[in-house]
């Protein structure tokens, strides 16, 4: 698909109408415009639409709808199968729509669909403020947000959706909806999990919270071989940590970073990464247990700005390396399930491959779970299997570890979230919602998006 015809006329109509930039292969700027995060994912599509505003993205679906192309949209390129990118269609790309705007008063933000989660907060912390979003900063609002969202504020403040009030969206057909608690109130739910199935969010509107500027946050490290006793220790100590503290267990090789000292890079180990939301005094005493577990090999756990939390594991998921992710829910950390957790880890071979444990509860699990699309409140952990090299060169290996890991722990799965998934089939998309929720979804999708033109993505098949 080096250069897809593409209907003249319909292009000189596109090209009097759009003001972004419209990038064809033979342009320079195209190899870096193509590209997403997963740099395991090559695709090219025949034409990027970069838009700057409503207008713009009405006029590139409307091209769409004309042509017959397919159409992947993107915000910040991080979905893990590379559903943000096409082979041969049309890309309507966002990331020109960079506007946030917060009101102190109400305590809100408007952040526009090409803003990343790193942006975001820059503009928020000015005012010693925060909404919940992810632990990457260089993540996309917009995709990370449709799918729920989670990261280090979710168990004090809820999911990304559960702050989310409202969300302009522009539809298959052009028509420019807003979606909030009053108004089209269906498709407000249906955008608060259910992804891009639904349309084009243009601007997002969310609630925002005191947050830091200074909390005790980041990992305490121990070698690998602890791994069996920590999980056990983990697993009796979170019952009773407040819903500030927000954690996750990683096991991995320590990759050779500058903030780890360099006789341990390389160096295979289990670590718990943990945010206190709240005052540094109480956060301290809440991890005093966790770092007298056993002496640590590293402790980087300490008081920090909020924005260096966020930004602290930034170098350890790079643009452009190859990953392969498989993930599930598990209800509890049982015995079983700690022991597949502890060969998984020592099955590890390899520097960049890693995975998170994620705890869920507090906030997440205090929502209804028919208020949002999001399907995992009653989740304990979310696994993620990240496999990841360099490039091509034994990525097939550390592919098969993650999908080997995810089924040594699938008989324990309790369901899946969404924007961890990679290409796996309707079955698992349904399993991500719930029945009754992936119905729900899809009598939407019928509604606004009857002939499926927002294909790419977890999809939910109008059929
Ligand atoms: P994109 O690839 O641009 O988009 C992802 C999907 O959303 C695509 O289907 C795309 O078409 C659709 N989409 C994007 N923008 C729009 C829009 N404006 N309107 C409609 N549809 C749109 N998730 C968490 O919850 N918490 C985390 O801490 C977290 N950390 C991550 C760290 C890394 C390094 C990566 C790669 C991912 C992480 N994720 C996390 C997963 C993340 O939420 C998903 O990958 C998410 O899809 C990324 O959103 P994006 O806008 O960057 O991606």
């Amino acid at each position: 698909a080096a250069d897809v015809h593409l209907d003249p006329a319909a292009l000189d109509a596109l090209v009097s109408d759009f003001h972004g930039e419209l990038i064809r292969p033979a342009d320079p700027a195209f190899d870096a415009r193509r590209k997403v995060w997963n740099g395991a994912i090559d695709r090219r599509p025949a034409l990027i639409a970069r838009c700057t505003g409503v207008a713009d993205i009405r006029a590139a679906l409307a091209f769409a709808r004309r042509t017959g192309l397919t159409v992947a949209v993107r915000g910040g390129g991080h979905s893990f199968p590379g559903h943000s990118t096409c082979d041969g269609g049309l890309l309507v790309d966002l990331g020109l729509l960079k506007g946030v705007r917060v009101d102190p008063v109400r305590r809100t933000v408007r952040a526009q669909a090409g803003v990343l989660l790193g942006e975001l907060d820059r503009e928020t912390q000015a005012f010693g403020l925060a909404t919940p979003s992810g632990i990457v900063t260089h993540t996309g609002v917009a995709g990370l947000t449709l799918g729920g969202g989670i990261g280090w504020l979710m168990r004090k403040y809820g999911l990304s959706v559960d702050n989310l009030l409202s969300v302009d969206l522009v539809t298959a057909e052009g028509e420019l909806v807003t979606a909030d608690e009053e108004a089209n109130t269906e498709l407000f739910w249906g955008v608060r999990g259910g992804g891009g199935n639904f349309g084009i969010v243009t601007e997002f509107e969310f609630r925002l919270h005191p947050v830091g500027p200074i909390l005790p946050a980041g990992p305490v490290i121990w070698p690998m071989e602890s791994a069996v006793d920590l999980l056990h220790f983990y697993r009796d100590w979170i019952t009773a940590v407040p819903d500030e503290l927000t954690t996750a267990v990683i096991q991995r090789w320590l990759p050779p970073l500058p903030t780890i000292p360099a006789e341990h890079h390389g160096r295979p180990v289990v670590m718990v990464l943990a945010c206190y939301a709240g005052p540094i005094e109480d956060g301290e005493r809440v991890l005093a247990p966790l770092k007298a577990f056993a002496p640590p090999l590293l402790d980087l756990c300490a008081p920090r700005p909020y924005l260096a939390l966020q930004s602290m594991f930034d170098a350890s998921y790079p643009h452009g390396r190859w990953y392969h992710m498989r993930s599930c829910d598990v209800d509890e950390l049982s015995d079983e399930v700690i022991d597949i957790a502890v060969e998984r880890g020592r099955a590890i071979n390899a520097p960049w491959s890693s995975y998170p444990i994620f705890q869920l509860g507090g906030a997440v699990a205090r929502v209804a779970p028919e208020a949002t699309a999001f399907g995992g409140r009653s989740s304990g952990h979310t696994f993620n299997f990240v496999g990841s090299t360099v490039g091509a060169e034994g990525f097939p290996e550390q592919r098969d570890w993650a999908r080997q890991s995810w089924q040594r722990l699938a008989p324990h799965q309790s369901g899946v979230y969404v924007n961890f998934l990679s290409d796996e089939g309707e079955d698992r998309i349904r399993s991500a919602y719930g029945a009754a929720a992936f119905d729900r979804l899809k009598a939407l999708k019928r509604h606004y998006d009857p002939a499926n033109l927002f294909h790419l993505n977890q999809n939910i098949s109008p059929a």
